[in-house]
């Protein structure tokens, strides 16, 4: 089966906006902090007692934690090897791992054997891999109200993640792991002949686009760079094109930026990307009051429609949340449908990611997708970072019906999905495993609805 994963990440430590990351209300959890508290729970009662041993705690407590950061925290480990390998080799390692570490997700058929007897037999078998990644666009915003010295928010382009994530794909379609003879437990690159038919991973990113970043002249512009053509497809065509400029591509960040206004050299970038990801929380708003950004994000709908481009947003209350109105960009039941009930824009091709997660736990914000899936034929949503456990899959199944299981995605949400699961492989084998789907039902979420999102 192909199986698709349509919410993915691909990035490295200069991508995300660190400050972000690191205020992601997810990373440092009280459950974690209790877990890290519970192993010093002697000495914690002695903090009244005085001064010097309140010295002693504190130099026990950094201690503790960097025992724990060291030792304990294999996921946040996991996460930052991740984040610090190379972007260029990124799909080289995931790759690496899904093939060769349990739970192994397809029989390898290059030249390394995995162990076989542990190597399970899944009832449903992968032989191909197809991978969203989203880029974000970080821009240039959030510093917080917290006083600092450098208060002139670092600069995160987009184009510098175009660069990075095209010659990623390249770099995977070009190159392999293999284990490294010379040297135990380590991997070598070599290059392997260009046949992207032959590897287990297809690879179609969506662009970032956070409109606030740009003039209307320059959202026009990246549709003419990236999405050119896109206008006169078939769903075949779209696929067919799609999949013959997947790694074909090296790029110059001068050659797609232009130097000192200078238009950018290449004519090539079409193809490049199969859709356009947007990010509330970072401050993107679907539907703003004032009229020239109202103007920006009609143009992008105008084009999506025009080039039938599917666009993800981000759906859920948490996230990089860097705009304290992030979460009401991001209900459904808010700014998108005031769009999606805009006689213009009812053709919109939409997913909204993550089901419309709640911290909470409450189901308004995914009730609010249910009803725009029943009364629009163009809506999706993806269960991104929501599949962690058997126990969703068995609340998901009472929410699917004849009429909307042919509107669900299945997503990963890797790599931030690695704060809360151990790998992509457990992600992927969780899903395949569980057996509160069907495999009609998986094939459906996984394959049929992507390809029609995606191409369709
Ligand atoms: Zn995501």
């Amino acid at each position: 089966m192909r199986l698709y994963d349509i919410h993915y990440h691909a990035f490295d430590l200069s991508h995300a906006n660190l400050l972000a990351f690191l205020s992601r209300d997810d990373l440092i959890t009280p459950e974690a902090l209790h877990s890290l508290m519970k192993k010093l729970p002697w000495y914690m009662k002695m903090i009244p007692v005085g001064f010097a041993q309140f010295k002693c705690i504190e130099k026990l407590i950094a201690d503790k934690a960097r025992h724990f950061l060291l030792h304990e925290s294999g996921r946040l480990r996991s996460l930052l090897s991740i984040l610090e390998n190379a972007i260029e080799s990124h799909f080289l390692y995931i790759d690496y791992f899904l093939q060769n570490k349990t739970p192994i997700i397809q029989p390898l058929t290059s030249n390394i054997q995995p162990p076989t007897s542990i190597a399970p037999s899944l009832p449903l078998s992968v032989d191909k891999l197809i991978l969203c990644p989203l880029l974000m666009d970080f821009g240039f915003k959030n510093m917080g109200s917290q006083p600092q010295f450098y208060d002139i928010p670092p600069g995160k382009p987009i184009v510098t993640q175009v660069v990075d994530m095209i010659n990623a794909i390249y770099f995977y379609y070009h190159y392999e792991f293999v284990k490294d003879p010379g040297s135990i437990g380590k991997l070598k690159t070599v290059e392997i002949p260009f046949d992207p038919a032959s590897r287990f991973l297809e690879i179609y990113p969506f662009l970032g686009i956070y409109t606030a970043n740009y003039s209307l002249q320059q959202v026009e512009r990246i549709f003419e760079k990236y999405f050119s053509g896109f206008e006169n497809d078939t769903p075949q065509s779209r696929r067919n094109k799609l999949f013959e400029k997947m790694g074909t591509i090296h790029l110059d960040i001068t050659e797609i930026s232009g130097k000192k206004g200078d238009p950018a050299t290449r004519k090539d970038l079409n193809y490049l990307f199969a859709g356009i990801k947007v990010y509330p929380p970072l401050g993107f708003d679907p539907w703003p009051d004032q009229d020239d950004e109202r103007t920006k994000v009609e143009l992008l709908y105008k084009r999506c429609i025009e080039k039938n481009i599917p666009i993800i947003t981000h759906c859920s209350d948490g996230g990089f949340l860097t705009d304290p109105k992030g979460p009401f960009y991001s209900d459904p039941s808010q700014r998108w449908s005031k769009v999606l009930t805009h006689p213009d824009y009812f053709n919109l091709k939409l997913d909204f990611a993550h089901f419309g997660s709640q911290k909470t736990g409450e189901t308004a914000w995914s009730q609010a997708i249910l009803k725009l899936i029943e009364t629009n034929p163009n809506v999706f949503s993806d269960i991104s970072c929501r599949g962690m456990t058997t126990g969703f899959y068995q609340s998901f199944k009472t929410v699917l019906n004849r009429s909307n299981e042919s509107r669900f995605l299945f997503g990963s949400d890797f790599l931030i999905n690695m704060l809360w699961i151990d790998s992509y492989n457990h992600y992927l084998d969780l899903f395949l495993r569980d057996t509160n789907l069907d495999d009609k039902i998986k094939t459906k979420i996984s394959n049929k609805n992507a390809e029609k999102f995606l191409f369709g």
